[in-house]
């Protein structure tokens, strides 16, 4: 039994999909003379099936997800083309006999060690998608066949992973994915996120898995204990199988609520709306019964281009998210990038020492006036999609706001694009602006950015990270990066009254806001909105049909005066699992 961290809840048992394996066990047989040609005939062969591969995925993403998503399969088919790419590799085959893959192992050695030194961030930007590519013909060339659709493995998958790269969870849509298990990452890195905005069980943090399992093994991911089990013997499988059917049908049970409204036992109206990363996430947010969508990040726009949108292009995807969206709500994020999301064409220096405290987010826009021009208006253009009266609301939503001067600037920009589009007989709609509060220095003078904000969206991830100094993507001290902390239970007990003082609507849309022990925190501290990865809602909305306000009110009352950490978990799982022990199994540790 290994033990990572618990990232996304509930149990799964399949046939482990391993990807990566070629960083980890890199190929050391040397050719004879008289191999040579044959490996240089299946390299030749991997990549025409490689490209085949990538230009259907980018036909099929296209189609089913977006154009914007499907761009990064073209970037991936350029790299594949690149002759620079290609002749290294035949050359280390023909001079030095590697194997094909031993000579991309190689290839992916030398890139990672240049893109250190040499700053050159087109080529930094790419390294991800250079991986990439040398992935997928690492499958085909290796013994055991890492395709998941040619493999023959059949039925529910465990993708295990060192770290899912954008384009890989992009494509495990398609796969009968159950797990996902990765060696690096953390409760917010990008895989944790993916799974739970699909309901999958994950673990991640468990450094060398990777070389204790292999394709076709069968494992077991429990995802609210942060377990994996590697071929377990026939009774302990016997046991997950029955955990497996209990939790899929207490979800099964609890999506049957979609349709209800968000009330707390004693008659409390909430808004649970979803965090979305694209229009296909739209479509779970509304099948979970989500009322709207409290966080839209935009990033994932940019991260799939390889130049910036243009504000029509932006336009068109604003407006599709905002037609599909229950009661037409939509709250959208400007530009998140920077800390570990990198965009090359926006300049982005990937040497900066500190990413997550350096030029990142709504600092990195300001210094691109134009572009961040263009987001703005595209917004505003999406919003007249609801002049005609009918129900709705587009907010606006800045990232990373550190102070006043910060928020009168963006200010500033909104009215500048109001203008720009009126002088242009643009036609736009009202928007409302607010701002994410995850900077703990605007946490301390929230009273100020108050006057100048329509709303408040409260980042918990990120405010987490900079109030306890510990990198929430950091397996090493992501232990301190506790969101059930006492110094954070006091920020946001602190953030959320002053709010409500001032009248001023306030959402949560960190990863907490989809925690049962922490939505009891929550709503006794006087929430009412909570934005969360849709798979959640279902549960937090059974919660609060089970939970009166008084109690957790009283709840809070306690969690105050406590001082550690575990003191606050253990009391919140308690008083959890008083409420809904079903509930309390679909937390993660
Ligand atoms: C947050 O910081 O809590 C947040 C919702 O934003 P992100 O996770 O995208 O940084
Ligand atoms: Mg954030």
């Amino acid at each position: 039994m290994e033990k990572g961290l618990a990232v996304s809840p509930g149990v799964a048992i399949g046939v482990a999909y391993c990807i990566l394996e070629i960083f980890v066990n890199p190929d050391r047989k040397r050719l004879e003379k008289h191999e040579i040609q044959k490996e240089l005939a299946r390299y030749e062969q991997a990549r025409e099936r490689t490209a085949v591969d990538l230009a259907a995925l980018q036909a099929k993403v296209e189609k089913q997800i977006g154009k914007s998503e499907a761009a990064i399969f073209a970037v991936h088919q350029s790299i594949l083309r690149d002759p620079a790419f290609t002749n290294k590799v035949r050359k280390w085959i023909v001079e030095e006999h590697l194997t094909a893959s031993a000579a991309l192992h190689r290839l992916m050695e030398e890139y990672s060690a240049m893109f250190g030194k040499m700053g050159d961030e087109y080529l930094q930007e790419r390294l991800n998608d250079i991986r990439d590519v040398v992935v997928r013909l690492s499958a085909y060339l290796s013994d055991v066949l890492n395709n998941a659709e040619d493999s023959g493995l059949s039925g529910p998958l465990i993708v295990i992973a060192d770290e899912l790269l954008p384009s890989q969870a992009v494509a495990l849509g398609e796969a009968d994915v159950r797990g996902i298990v990765t060696q690096a990452g953390s409760q917010t890195s990008h895989a944790a996120l993916i799974a739970r905005s699909r309901g999958i069980p994950a673990v991640s943090g468990l450094s060398g898995i990777l070389r204790k399992v292999k394709t076709g093994d069968t494992v077991v991911v429990h995802g609210s204990e942060g377990l994996v089990s590697i071929n377990p013997e026939p009774e302990e499988l016997a046991a997950y199988r029955k955990l497996e059917r209990e939790f899929f049908n207490l979800k099964d049970q609890l999506a049957a609520n979609r349709h209800h409204p968000a009330v707390t036992r004693d008659g409390t109206p909430l808004k649970l709306l979803a965090n979305i990363n694209n229009v296909k996430d739209v479509e779970s947010a509304a099948a979970m019964g989500a009322w709207g969508v409290g966080l839209y990040r935009t990033e994932y726009l940019y991260l799939t281009h390889d130049n910036v949108p243009d504000e029509d292009e932006q336009f068109e995807i604003y407006r599709e998210i905002l037609k599909k969206t229950p009661h037409r709500y939509v709250t959208i994020r400007t530009l998140d990038i920077g800390g570990d999301k990198t965009v090359a064409y926006l300049g982005h220096n990937h040497n900066e020492a500190n990413p997550f405290m350096g030029w990142r987010s709504i600092r990195l826009s300001f210094e691109h006036p134009e572009f961040f021009l263009s987001q703005i208006r595209a917004i505003m253009r999406c919003a007249a999609e609801l002049e005609d009266g009918s129900e709705g609301q587009v907010n606006m939503l800045f990232p990373m706001v550190t102070n006043v001067e910060e928020m009168r600037k963006a200010r500033h920009l909104v009215r500048k694009a109001e203008k720009s589009l009126d002088e242009r007989g643009i036609p736009r709609g009202k928007v409302k602006v607010g701002m994410m509060l995850e900077v703990p220095a605007a946490a301390v003078c929230i009273h100020h950015l108050l006057e100048l904000v329509d709303f408040v969206s409260i980042g918990s991830n990120d405010l987490v990270q900079y109030l306890t100094a510990a990198d929430r993507d950091n397996p090493k001290v992501s232990g301190l990066c506790q969101p059930l902390s006492p110094a954070v239970v006091i920020t946001l007990k602190n953030v959320i009254e002053a709010c409500n003082q001032a009248n001023t609507p306030v959402t949560l849309c960190g990863e907490m806001a989809g925690q049962p022990r922490a939505f009891l925190l929550l709503l006794g501290m006087g929430l009412r909105s909570f934005s969360m990865s849709p798979a959640f809602i279902p549960t937090i909305k059974e919660l609060a049909i089970l939970t009166t306000v008084e109690h957790a009110e009283r709840v809070v009352e306690k969690v105050v005066s406590m001082k550690t950490t575990n003191q606050i978990k253990r009391f919140l799982r308690m008083e959890l699992e008083a409420i809904s022990p079903d509930i309390a199994r679909l937390d993660t540790e």
